[in-house]
């Protein structure tokens, strides 16, 4: 398909891996920021990212990690960054009046024919495109972190994205290697989180009636559940652990319902005697002070485990 170009606006954590993955990927990529001191850190990061996936044989295209970096230009101004691009991936702060803010000024400076995605984690496109000009060129496209080895990326539309943009979307992140999903309407939390905090809950859940460990409970996911859903969700799972879905409600429906009735309510996540237990446990794991390390060893492992998924 045609690789026209890419504007990543705000060149933080997520917009230098945007800037990797579309360069990787064979897109001329404008990068915008508001300081040049940021712009050359990102350039810097996007190098190393490049390196890296070349090293680990998950570049995204055919280019070495060189050819993707001779791809990427970066500007302070807005205007020279949106200027032909056919895809723009706006990644600056999490914060609704920021995204207004930055869309509207992205809407005035955008072709007619321009797609306007956001990389939000939270907040619906809905809140922040209303009353855009160009309102219906615009979509959520939230990646999950660290976007270079977990491929997933939510699509969620306003109720006023063209579905046409939604696909044109769609198949933008295919062709950069990216796993979309598509929501059909907007939701909040969109699918990732709502499936996380549903998880989260019931972790605490169990922490907070003194069922479980801490430790335990994520064993439960790192031994357990996790990788078992590395190849196939929930309803794959079921759908194995039966004789098909159907054999699996018909077994276990009401055994289901008993077991979520038994659930209990909402925590507030604010319950005081559980953060102290989750950090004296967690502060002896992966302690606060060496953050930066942990997370590095976490993408290094993560890294492992997207090449071992690209052989099977
Ligand atoms: P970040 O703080 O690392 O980067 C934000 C960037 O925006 C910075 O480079 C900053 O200089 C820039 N910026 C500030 N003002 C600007 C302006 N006026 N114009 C252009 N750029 C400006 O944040 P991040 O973690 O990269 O998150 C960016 C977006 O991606 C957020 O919307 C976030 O919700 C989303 N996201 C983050 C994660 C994650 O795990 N960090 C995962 C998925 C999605």
């Amino acid at each position: 398909s045609d690789r026209g170009k890419v504007a990543i606006v705000g060149s933080g954590l997520i917009g230098t891996c945007w800037a990797a993955l579309f360069a990787s990927a064979g897109y001329p990529v404008c990068l915008y920021d508001i300081g040049e001191e940021q712009l050359a850190n990102s350039r810097k990061n996007v190098k190393n990212s490049l390196m890296k996936l070349e090293e680990d044989g998950l570049s995204r295209g055919s280019s070495t990690a060189e050819e993707a970096l001779s791809r990427i230009t970066s500007t302070t101004s807005l205007a020279e960054a949106l200027q032909g691009a056919v895809y723009v991936q706006e990644s600056t702060m999490e914060s609704v009046e920021f995204k207004q803010k930055i869309f509207a000024e992205m809407d005035s400076l955008a072709s007619p024919t321009t797609i306007l995605a956001s990389s939000t984690s939270t907040i619906p496109a809905s809140s922040f495109t209303e009353g855009l000009k160009h309102r219906c060129r615009c979509l959520v496209v939230h990646p999950v972190n660290p976007p270079l080895y977990l491929t997933l990326t939510e699509l969620v539309p306003a109720p006023w994205t063209e579905p046409s943009v939604v696909d044109r979307a769609y198949e933008i992140m295919q062709s950069i290697g990216q796993t979309p999903i598509r929501l059909q309407k907007e939701v909040l939390g969109f699918a990732v989180n709502r499936l996380q905090y549903a998880l989260l809950a019931e972790s605490w859940r169990l922490v907070k009636d003194g069922v479980l460990s801490v430790e335990d409970v994520d064993k439960v996911m790192s031994e357990g559940l996790g990788p078992r859903y590395a190849f196939y969700g929930p309803f794959g799972v079921v759908h194995l652990n039966a004789a098909g879905v159907r054999d699996y409600c018909t077994r276990y429906a009401t055994g289901i319902r008993r077991v979520l009735a038994d659930a209990g309510e909402t925590p507030t996540f604010e319950e005081p005697e559980v953060i102290r237990e989750l950090e004296d446990s967690l502060q002896k794991l992966l302690p606060v002070e060496r953050m930066a390390d942990h997370s590095a060893e976490r993408a290094q492992k993560l890294a492992e485990l997207a090449k071992l998924k690209r052989k099977l």
